[in-house]
């Protein structure tokens, strides 16, 4: 099946899966794929590299401002890397760990990091054939994106994905704490006063709590076949 030239915008809860459905959403219909919390990952290892959030989690917002003038962060490839950069250094691993995770909600609730962001993804999303995974594409950064989702599953479900991710890496999570980051993560997201984690009107809900992939695909495909008149 061919889909048209379109954003697909993927939005929704920590750990719901949007990205998995998204690079094979990519893949399938050779979109391309922009994962946009990595972007706040990358301004949230930054910050953390260079001091700007002391032990208690304070944010040196000055000095971040500062920070981002020089930042030099991108979706990029290189040799065997692929991924987020900073400057020559694909960072993809760094951002993932939850150290990171811990404290990119609060950064990414600063209206100038928002803005620093927003700017790259528009860059971005100019081509169309893009699929972006985020918690405001449909709602703030793409409101005219022609497909929306807001994906959501359960507490227990969405833990257990990231502690088994976690493992899978080499890591050794404690299930208690990567509840508690995904909750912690999920009310700052949602509570925020700029481009808060919300649901766009338009969105269609994918509740994937007792999905597997491959049904989400199939659930997608329907979608395109009625929003674009597809008979196949
Ligand atoms: O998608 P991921 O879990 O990697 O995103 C990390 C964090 O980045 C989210 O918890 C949220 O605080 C922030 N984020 C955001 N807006 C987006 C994407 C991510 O605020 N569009």
């Amino acid at each position: 099946m061919n889909i048209p030239d379109i954003i697909v915008a993927i939005d929704g809860y920590s750990s719901t899966g949007k990205s998995t459905l998204a690079k094979l959403i990519a893949e399938e219909y050779g979109l391309l794929y922009l994962d946009s919390g990595a972007m706040y990952r990358g301004v949230t290892l930054h910050a953390m590299e260079n001091g700007l959030i002391a032990p208690d989690g304070t944010i040196d917002e000055k000095g971040l401002e500062k920070a981002l003038e020089t930042l030099d962060l991108d979706f990029r490839s290189s040799g065997t890397e692929k991924g987020t950069f900073i400057g020559d250094r694909c960072v993809e691993k760094e951002i993932r760990t939850l150290e990171v995770s811990g404290h990119v909600s609060p950064v990414s609730a600063i209206p100038f990091v928002r803005k620093f962001v927003d700017e790259r993804l528009h860059a971005f999303g100019k081509r169309k054939r893009v699929v972006m995974d985020g918690r405001d594409i449909g709602s703030a950064v793409f409101p005219e994106a022609e497909i929306k989702i807001f994906m959501t599953a359960s507490d227990q479900v969405r833990a257990q994905r990231r502690f088994d991710e976690m493992k899978a890496k080499g890591e050794d999570p404690v299930m208690e704490e990567v509840m508690k980051n995904l909750l912690e993560r999920d009310y700052i997201d949602s509570h925020r006063e700029t481009s808060p984690l919300t649901r766009a009107a338009d969105a269609f809900v994918l509740d994937n709590s007792d999905m597997t992939l491959h049904e989400e695909m199939v659930w997608f495909q329907g979608l395109c076949q009625g929003r674009f008149g597809i008979l196949e």
